[in-house]
C-alpha cells in the first residue's frame, strides 16, 4: 500500500473506507469503540466529504481527527447530565426531582440483584408489588390503601377509567386544567370513557352547583389542583371537605387530583403551604392522586391513596397492569418515603427540599466565590455580574411563589452575542442550562451543588464570535 502524498491526488480521490480504517489512530478507535461503530463513522464521514469536494483534500492526520470527532459524537449518550441553572428547581424538561443518595443506592441494588418485587420472603410465596410502598404511603397519608402507576397522568386516567366509564364526573369549570406536556383534564376524561359535567364558572363555583349536578349517572365528584396557574380576585371555590360531604350525601366518592402532593407541611421549612394528601384524606376525600417526582422528590410515578375498596377496584382494572411501575421506581420511591419518617432531617436529606430551602445568603456567597472563575472564562467576550434572582419551584407546584436566590448575569456588547454565550454554555462537556431575560444571560445558582465540576469545565467555554 503506497501512501499518496500529493495533495492534488487526494483532492481528486478520497481514500477508501478500508484505507482509513488502517490509519494507526483509527485502529485504536476500533479497539475502543468496536469495528462496527468506527466503520459506520468512516463511511458517513467520507460520504459527507464527497458531497463537499472543497473539503476533500484532507490528509491522514486531519481525516483521523474527523473520524475521532464523529465517533465521539455518536458514542455520546442521548440522555446526558446537565447543570440546571434555570432557577426552576423541578424542571420538567430537565428531569424534575433529583433523587437523594438513599434512593440512588436502593435503585442500583434493585437493578443489579434479584429482589423481592413480587415475592413474600417470609411466606415464600407470590407477593404484590404495591406492598413495597403501600404501608409507608398509608402511614404518611392516613389512607387505608395505596397503589402506584407510571405517573400522575396515568393515575388520573386509571381512576377515571375504573370508576367513571360511561358515567359522569362533576368538576368545577375553574379546575379544568391543562398542565404542560399535554395533560388536559377534559381530554384524559374523554379517553378514559368518562363524561365531563362542568359546574360553576371559571372564577366561582358554589356548593349548590355540585349538588345540582348530581344525578343517576354521576360516578363521582372530582377536584383538581390548579397547579400551574392562579385565579385571583373575585373567586370562590368549594373546599374539598364540602365537596366530599356533598358526594357522600349522594353515596358517591369524592376524588382529588392533587398534582404535586407534598407529604409534609412545607411551611415548617419556610416554604409556602401546599395541601397534602393527608389533609385530603382527613377531609373525607375518598381517593387522592399525586406525582412521585414533583414536590415529593422521588422518581417519576403516580400515586393513588384512599379507600381500600376503591383502590382494589383500580388494581383489578387490566389497565393497571399496563401502567404499573418497575422495580427501579419502587426501590427509589420506597427509599424516598422512608426519609419522610424523619422530618427533622428531611430538609437535609431530600434533595428537592434541600434545594428549595437553600438560604439566599448561601447562594449569594457561592456566587461571589465563583465570580472570578466566571470572569476569567468570559474575559474579553462578555461581562459578568452578581445579581439577585427569583427561583421557581416548577412542575406546576405553587406557581406564583418565587424563592429569593442569586446568580450570574452575563452581558455582551454586540447584538446576537447573548445567544452565542447561551449556546457556548450549552456546548460544554456537561451542558450548563441558563436563560436569557431582560438583555442578559442568567445563571441561577440555587441548584448548583456540584461546584467543582462546574468550575473545572469553564475553561473549555468556546465562544464563537
Ligand atoms: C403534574 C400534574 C399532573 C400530571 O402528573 P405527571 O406525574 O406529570 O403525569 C396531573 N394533574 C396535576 C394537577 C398536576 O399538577
Amino acid at each position: 500500500m503506497s501512501i499518496v502524498n500529493s495533495a492534488s491526488a487526494q483532492l481528486s480521490k478520497l481514500p477508501s473506507v478500508d484505507r482509513v480504517l488502517g490509519f494507526p489512530s483509527v485502529r485504536s478507535l476500533v479497539e475502543e469503540h468496536g469495528r462496527a461503530q468506527v466503520t459506520e463513522a468512516v463511511r458517513a464521514l467520507l460520504a459527507d466529504l464527497r458531497k463537499r469536494p472543497g473539503e476533500g483534500d484532507l490528509g491522514e492526520a486531519a481525516l483521523s481527527a474527523r473520524v475521532a470527532e464523529t465517533v465521539a459524537a455518536r458514542a455520546r449518550p442521548n440522555l446526558r447530565r446537565v447543570f440546571n441553572l434555570t432557577g426552576t428547581v423541578l424542571h420538567t424538561n430537565l428531569g424534575r426531582a433529583l433523587l437523594p443518595e438513599e434512593a440512588v443506592e436502593a435503585a442500583v441494588t434493585a437493578m443489579r440483584w434479584p429482589a423481592t418485587l413480587e415475592y413474600d420472603v417470609e411466606g415464600g410465596g407470590r407477593g404484590d408489588r404495591d406492598k413495597v410502598v403501600e404501608g409507608l404511603l398509608c402511614g404518611l397519608t392516613g389512607a387505608e390503601a395505596a397503589t402506584v402507576v407510571n405517573n400522575n397522568a396515568a393515575a388520573v386516567f386509571l381512576l377515571l377509567n375504573t370508576l367513571a366509564q360511561k358515567k359522569e364526573v362533576v368538576v368545577s369549570r375553574g379546575e379544568l386544567i391543562e398542565i404542560g406536556g399535554a395533560f388536559r383534564l377534559p381530554d384524559i376524561m374523554r379517553r378514559a370513557g368518562a363524561k365531563l359535567v362542568e359546574v360553576g364558572t371559571t372564577n366561582r363555583t358554589h356548593p349548590q352547583d355540585y349538588a345540582d349536578a348530581v344525578g343517576s349517572r354521576t360516578a363521582m365528584l372530582m377536584k383538581a389542583h390548579w397547579s400551574n396557574y392562579a385565579i385571583a380576585g373575585f373567586t370562590s371555590m368549594v373546599a374539598q371537605k364540602e365537596v366530599a360531604a356533598i358526594a357522600h350525601a349522594g353515596k358517591l366518592p369524592c376524588v382529588v387530583d392533587l398534582g404535586s402532593g407534598t407529604l409534609v407541611d412545607l411551611s415548617q421549612y419556610g416554604l409556602p403551604r401546599e395541601r397534602t394528601p393527608a389533609e385530603s384524606i382527613a377531609d373525607g376525600v375518598d381517593l387522592v392522586t399525586f406525582s412521585g417526582d414533583k414536590l415529593l422528590g422521588g422518581p417519576q410515578a403516580g400515586i393513588l391513596v384512599g379507600r381500600r375498596e376503591l383502590i382494589q377496584r383500580i388494581k383489578r382494572n387490566p389497565l393497571k397492569r399496563a401502567l404499573r411501575v418497575g422495580k427501579i421506581t419502587l426501590a427509589a420511591l420506597e427509599a424516598v418515603l422512608r426519609l419522610y419518617l424523619d422530618p427533622d432531617r428531611l430538609a437535609q436529606r431530600l434533595t428537592t427540599l434541600r434545594l428549595l430551602t437553600r438560604p439566599e445568603k448561601d447562594i449569594a456567597e457561592q456566587t461571589q466565590r465563583l465570580l472570578p472563575a466566571m470572569a476569567r472564562a468570559l474575559q474579553g467576550r462578555a461581562t459578568v455580574t452578581v445579581q439577585p434572582m427569583k427561583s421557581q419551584i416548577g412542575s406546576g407546584a405553587l406557581p406564583v411563589d418565587l424563592l429569593p436566590s442569586c446568580g450570574f448575569a452575563v452581558h455582551t456588547a454586540g447584538r446576537g452575542g447573548l445567544a452565542r454565550i447561551e449556546a457556548a454554555f450549552r456546548a460544554l462537556p456537561i451542558p450548563v442550562i441558563g436563560y436569557i431575560r431582560d438583555g442578559a444571560f442568567l445563571l441561577d445558582l440555587r441548584c448548583l451543588e456540584d461546584e467543582k465540576v462546574f468550575v473545572d469545565q469553564l475553561p473549555a467555554l468556546g465562544i464563537t464570535r
